[in-house]
């Protein structure tokens, strides 16, 4: 049975695609079945994982209307080893459609349930925002991982994502919780990082995650080459951080 993964912060640019794609190639390489879907309309997962958004004949949009199933849309990428359900800009027409429909915030949830058979992990990457994208995606998962950058206001970033995953949890998807906090783009030279993570730690105890995501330039360049980081250059610091998550995952669910 699936386990499903909401990769979710409603900052931009602090890891959340990268977390995904990175993550998703690591559970991969350690013999996990896995599905990718990628909720943002940028489709920066999709075009990292190897697939080109403009060439979707369907997409993770259809699936949310109901016009196709997420076996028919879900694509496989061979070069990074697991199943994608890919995005682009036409998902951001999603937003208003969905609100005309019955259980607007379960469409992504009732599509996943028929192939929660087919995969150990299913991870979803949410876009910056808590619209009623993340929101399906939130209802859909049975955990959410926080990728963040151990900076200045980051807890105080965090209490709107907590607040949110709160109410969720109380009034739309009971299964839902925080499974990690995963800091990533650290770098330890820094002081500052340093005293928020150990900051995030006091607060959060052992939803930190152990595994810390470096700073690391080739985790940046791989989506240029439409890969992650853990297949362009595995032998990265920031690719085998990502291999080592993989590990922790697998473990920490076992635990669950
Ligand atoms: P989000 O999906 O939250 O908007 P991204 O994953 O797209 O964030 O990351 C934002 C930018 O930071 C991208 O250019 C990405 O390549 C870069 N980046 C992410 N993680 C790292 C890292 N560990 N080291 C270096 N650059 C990173
Ligand atoms: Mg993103």
């Amino acid at each position: 049975m699936a386990r499903i993964f909401c990769v979710a912060n409603q900052k931009g640019g602090v890891g959340k695609t990268t977390t995904t794609v990175n993550l998703c190639a690591g559970l991969a390489k350690v013999g996990q079945r896995v599905l990718m879907v990628d909720l943002d309309p940028q489709g920066n997962a999709t075009m990292g994982s190897g697939v080109d958004k403009r060439q979707l004949a369907l997409s993770v949009y259809d699936v949310l209307l109901g016009s196709a199933s997420v076996r028919e849309a879900a694509v496989r990428s061979e070069s990074c080893g697991y199943q994608v359900l890919g995005a682009n800009r036409e998902l951001a027409g999603a937003e208003v459609e969905l609100v005309e429909l019955e259980q607007r915030e379960k469409r992504l949830k009732t599509a996943l349930a028929e192939v929660e058979a087919d995969y150990d992990f299913v991870l979803i990457d949410c876009p910056p925002s808590l619209s009623m994208l993340t929101l399906n995606g939130l209802c859909s998962a049975h955990g959410v991982i926080v990728p963040m950058q151990c900076e200045y206001f980051a807890l105080e970033g965090l209490t709107d994502l907590v607040n949110t995953i709160k109410q969720v949890h109380a009034n739309l998807n009971k299964d839902l919780q925080i499974i990690g906090l995963l800091r990533v783009m650290f770098d330890p030279r820094i002081t500052l990082q340093q005293q928020v993570s150990d900051q995030l730690k006091g607060h959060f105890g052992d939803k930190v995650f152990n595994t810390v995501i470096p700073r690391n330039v080739r985790l940046a360049e791989a989506p240029s080459y439409g890969l992650p980081g853990v297949v362009f250059d595995p032998a990265a610091k920031g690719s085998q951080a990502f291999v080592e998550f993989a590990h922790e995952m697998v473990e920490r669910i076992k635990a669950m």
